[in-house]
């Protein structure tokens, strides 16, 4: 199971203070008390949306303040209240206490809202305080400080892009140079076989998870070593991302291996086989004479399979592979993920 954690802390405004103020208007003299209430501060809300897959953005930017309220002014005039400061979290995210673990909120399904952080109340003014034998108050209150707390997030991730290749064509290189971030590992049945996995950004919204898929080849279909929760989450892939090594000195066959890695993959799972797929030619820096690329090339193109070309090493074809993959994410629907919760027996501190 992977899992992403974010901590943040959310501050909701302040009140606004009331003020002291006297109606002064010509030829009347000793107006009453005239100092409005200040507003109210803006509160922080969490909202769960399905246009987030993970919670890279919280990295960049772990603080969030709601506006304050605006201060009363004379004439009666109440304050401006603060503006609702409204945060957009994944939806599967759960919020927990950072201290006891205690969980706050479970973002179950999209457009759910928890108030994390409620605003100050704004102070009265003096007009408020004015009685028939007190008409002149010089008394206002102060506004109410907002709320603040930390917050720890935690969401359970589903490999959107799974790699499937040869040992050594460059798939966990490839991972670790297009990630923004390493989720958490936890719950692996397995200790050798740990994927190696990262999540890759766009930019601050739009964010993905690519993780190896390892031991895939030599009997692995017969599941040595891999439990079904593995398969599990194979199956739970969107997209696969087909890496061919067409290095020189490889002395590999691209086509052959393509149809060895497309043969186990049936055998391990014919609903995994059957995942839209791109397919990739790695180290392309050292391609030599360059003949293994344009077979690979020659072959993608009659069997209509989207190929490209590029290097880990330095940087080739990257950018353009991280687009692609996206649109073909978006192209892809999401699986619906009601039974990927992270359980109760993994939000015990102990874990
Ligand atoms: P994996 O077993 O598929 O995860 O392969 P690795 O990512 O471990 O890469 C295997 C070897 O290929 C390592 O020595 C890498 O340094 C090298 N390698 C990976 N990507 C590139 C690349 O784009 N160009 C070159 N020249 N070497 C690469």
């Amino acid at each position: 199971m992977f899992i992403d954690e974010a901590t943040i802390r959310v501050f909701a405004g302040d009140g606004g203070n009331g003020c002291v103020a006297f109606r002064r208007e010509k030829f009347v003299p000793r107006g009453g008390p005239s100092g409005g209430d200040g507003g109210r501060g803006g509160s922080v809300y969490l909202e769960s949306s399905e246009n987030l897959n993970t919670l890279l953005k919280f990295r960049y930017n772990p603080e969030f303040r709601a506006e304050r309220g605006g201060h009363g002014e004379g004439s009666d005039c109440h304050g401006r209240d603060g503006e609702d400061l409204v945060i957009t979290v994944p939806v599967g995210t759960v919020a927990l206490d950072p201290a006891t673990r205690e969980m706050l909120w479970d973002f179950s399904a999209a457009g759910q809202r928890f108030l994390a952080a409620r605003g100050g109340h704004g102070g009265r003014g003096n007009a408020r305080f004015a009685t028939s034998t007190h008409q002149a108050p010089r008394t206002a209150e102060p506004g109410q400080p907002g709320e603040k707390r930390e917050l720890l997030l935690e969401l359970k991730l589903l490999a959107d892009v799974g790699l499937v290749g040869f040992p050594n064509v460059g798939k966990s290189s490839l991972i670790s140079r297009l990630s923004a971030a390493r989720p958490r590992i936890a719950d692996y049945p397995f200790t050798t076989l740990e994927p190696c996995l990262g999540v890759v950004a766009l930019d601050e919204e739009r964010s993905f998870v690519m993780a190896d898929i390892p031991g895939l080849i030599a009997g692995a279909h017969e599941g040595r070593g891999l439990g079904d929760r593995f398969l599990k989450h194979l199956e739970r892939t969107r997209v696969l991302l087909h890496l061919i090594d067409v290095a020189e000195h490889s002395g590999r066959d691209p086509v052959e291996d393509y149809a060895t890695i497309m043969k186990e993959l049936v055998n391990f799972s014919p609903t995994v086989a059957a995942k839209p797929m791109l397919m990739v030619a790695s180290r392309v820096d050292a391609v030599g004479d360059s003949h293994r690329l344009f077979t690979l090339r020659e072959f993608c193109r009659a069997e209509g399979l989207e190929l490209h070309e590029i290097s880990s090493v330095t940087g080739e074809g990257l950018e353009e592979l991280k687009r692609a993959l996206w649109k073909k994410l978006a192209e892809t629907p999401k699986i619906p993920a009601a039974d990927e919760r992270i359980p109760a027996t993994f939000r015990n501190p102990t874990l």
